[in-house]
């Protein structure tokens, strides 16, 4: 393209053209008109995390995409509907045709095409190992996630939409650690969902899990969650050149304060239906706590003045970015407890776009840097017990929660409480009653200390035991 202002705006016009081709086709949603019996699965360029939620009706059992990263919404939506998916496979779509066979080992990131009976054979093999190995975890499901020295370990469910609810149950969570709210605006077009049919939503979540805890986030919309309405244009742009480092999360709740405190009452609402915490996404500076502490003393006044008794709610900060680490002794005074987005914090920390597969390689959640911001954070959160009276309490809800890989040397850090996809939660509990966290401890930090790989490797099997 020539014109550099289209250029720079490809992702956008691209969307416009996928949206108009299926507005052209008549299909409402991607699914609609797919009938592929069981063995269907998917190879596209991109697919976008909205139109990946349309997903969940189960029409596929497997996803391939040419582009993103492990931890893109795109592929934190596919592991949540506990079905394999390959992601930055560079050129699938253009090799992969219509009815080949394809396998898709998403634990390994490997797909193989046209594969030969050895090999499905093989495969079939690990598919009931595997499926035996998940029976064999159920039975975990009301055992307490307690280590061997007696520490008890929290172990919270992410969800995307209130149905989830029963996912989380099932897998025996002991509450919603994350729920990401963004995806009830998503495929609405610019019919956004009001006050009472967000407080619906919440009041659901807090009912469906009967008294344990529920952490809700507020929109973490922009970056690769963009809304419907935002491909119109916005301040007279379409999109934005860095939209990781722009308009995204408690930002774009704060530029538009009517529509914040939409959810901020549907939330205080729905608090008053059981215990209920407000998760503020990804902020970073002093004026964004005293903004979103002004919006919620406004919603509540609002909510008076409607003759509305606002519900109790906890309010927590998610640590994201390195500058928020830095900035923790003002964090810890002003909210009620943090949850660690490593998704995001290893993105700001290493400047490695999460969504970018031509980068992926270097998105390391055991980057040294990383690992010394998440050991401080669960550090100073627990020392506010000096000066607080009681410690900040402290949860990490990105994807190392649920990597059984990381349990012990999240464990060794002194972190307690874990966040993560309800198909995980067994997994990592399995490894928590197999750990001593005394013994941990002093082998986490041999970790922390290490900065060469070699050191690092050897730290790291140390810890593995
Ligand atoms: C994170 O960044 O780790 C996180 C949990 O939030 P999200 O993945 O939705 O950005
Ligand atoms: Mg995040």
């Amino acid at each position: 393209m020539d014109d550099s202002y289209l250029r720079e705006r490809k992702a956008a016009v691209e969307q416009v053209v996928e949206r108009l081709l299926r507005a052209l086709q008549g299909t409402q949603g991607l699914t609609s008109g797919v009938h592929g019996g069981d063995d269907l699965v998917l190879v596209a360029h991109d697919i976008a995390p909205a139109d990946m939620m349309q997903f969940k009706q189960g029409v596929f059992r497997g996803f391939v995409t040419d582009i993103g990263g492990k931890t893109s919404h795109t592929a934190i939506v596919a592991r949540s509907l506990d079905i394999p998916a390959v992601v930055g496979a560079r050129d699938a779509s253009r090799l992969i045709r219509q009815d080949d066979w394809v396998i898709i080992d998403g634990d390994n990131g490997l797909l193989i095409v046209d594969p030969s009976p050895a090999i499905i054979d093989d495969y079939r093999v690990r598919k009931q190992e595997s499926e035996l190995s998940r029976q064999r975890l159920l039975r975990l499901r009301s055992t307490p996630a307690r280590s061997l020295d007696g520490q008890t370990i929290e172990l919270l469910a992410n969800i995307e939409l209130p149905d989830d609810c029963d996912t989380a149950l099932a897998a025996g969570a002991a509450g919603i650690g994350l729920f990401r709210t963004e995806f009830l605006f998503m495929n609405r077009g610019r019919n956004l969902p009001g006050e009472d049919e967000q407080f619906e939503a919440y009041r659901r979540v807090v009912q469906s899990m009967g008294g344990k805890p529920v952490t809700i986030r507020t929109i973490d919309i922009g970056a690769d969650k963009p809304l419907d309405t935002d491909l119109d244009y916005r301040d007279g742009e379409f999109t934005h050149l860095n939209p990781a480092l722009g308009l995204r999360a408690i930002r774009y709740s704060l530029s538009d304060p009517a529509m914040f405190r939409v959810q901020l009452r549907a939330l205080l609402r729905a608090a008053a239906f059981g215990p209920l915490r407000i998760l503020v996404p990804m902020l970073a500076h002093a004026r964004e706590l005293r903004q979103t502490f002004e919006q919620l003393d406004l919603a509540r006044a609002e909510l008076r003045a409607a003759g509305v008794e606002p519900g109790p709610v906890e309010v927590g900060v998610m640590i994201e970015v390195p500058g928020a680490v830095l900035m923790l002794p003002l964090l810890l005074r002003h909210f009620d407890f943090i949850s660690v987005g490593t998704n995001d914090l290893v993105q700001y920390t290493l400047a490695i776009d999460r969504a970018d597969e031509s980068v992926a390689d270097l998105y390391d959640p055991l980057h040294p840097a990383v690992l010394q911001l998440l050991a401080q954070t669960i550090s100073l959160a627990h020392a506010a017990h000096g000066w607080k009276g009681h410690p900040v309490h402290v949860s990490v809800c990105g994807e190392m929660a649920g990597d059984p890989q990381l349990t012990r040397l999240l464990l060794g850090m002194g972190l307690r409480s874990f966040s993560m996809h309800p198909a995980q939660i067994l997994r990592v509990k399995q490894e928590i009653l197999r750990a001593d966290c005394s013994r941990l401890a002093p082998l986490a930090q041999a970790v922390l200390g290490e900065l060469e790989p070699e050191g690092q490797e050897r730290a790291l099997a140390a810890l593995a035991g």
